[in-house]
């Protein structure tokens, strides 16, 4: 099968590719930009797993189109959910105060509607991921994991919100986690698990 993972988040596809790196079977997943595809892709779904599936389908219609043999096309929305924000962002994490407005402008932000909602800091990650197999066929799974709106940025690792993820349990944010120990634990690495376990399915079920 030839492996696209459908993103064009190079920060996002650093992760895949070191969660992935490891898995028998999965380590040769290259990004639809490296297989020198570029769909247009509207995500207008509601849920995460909804966007998952618009983005792998869209991907996998064009690995056909451009006579990719065998895509397996994965693809993943992820996002941050806050409790006392009605589970905001959410779906439109990416775009929370415009695609090109930096973390040092939005991390800050969050942390103030948090403070001004009152005491609860509960949220989470959240990731859907995506398979839509050569046969056509999909599979949608969803990892999570839970924490903290912290009080103040704090670690240069990872991206996005995780200067803001706190986690009580280890007292850091996941931005000052090591990558390995992020993935770990984290709603994308999560997802990869159990998508792996979904794609070992589909390919002994097709063996017999
Ligand atoms: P997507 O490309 O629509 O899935 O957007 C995901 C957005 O959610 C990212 O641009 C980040 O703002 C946020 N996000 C998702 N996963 C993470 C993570 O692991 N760390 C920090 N922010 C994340």
């Amino acid at each position: 099968m030839n492996i696209i993972f459908a993103t064009g988040n190079n920060d996002k596809m650093k992760e895949i590719h070191e969660i992935l790196g490891d898995m028998k079977g999965l380590s040769s997943v290259k990004s639809m930009k490296e297989w020198g595809l570029d769909p247009e892709i509207i995500e207008d779904g509601d849920t995460f797993e909804a966007n998952a599936l618009i983005k792998a389908q869209v991907v996998h219609d064009a690995a056909m189109a451009a006579g990719i043999e065998n895509p397996l096309v994965l693809a993943d929305d992820s996002g941050l959910c806050i409790d006392c924000l009605n589970g905001e962002p959410g779906i439109y994490s990416a775009r929370f105060m415009g695609h090109d407005t930096p973390y040092s402008i939005k991390n800050p932000e969050l942390i103030r509607r948090v403070n001004e909602a009152g005491t609860d800091r509960t949220a989470r990650f959240v990731c859907a991921i995506a398979a839509v197999f050569p046969d056509g066929s999909h599979e949608v799974v969803r990892g999570t994991v839970e924490g903290e709106i912290a009080r103040t940025p704090a670690g240069a690792n990872g991206f996005g919100f995780d200067p803001i993820f706190f986690l009580p349990e280890r007292g850091c944010t996941t931005a000052e986690l090591a990558p390995s120990e992020k993935h770990a634990i984290s709603h994308r690495g999560n997802a990869l698990r159990l998508i792996r376990k979904v794609i070992e399915q589909h390919e002994s079920a097709d063996r017999k």
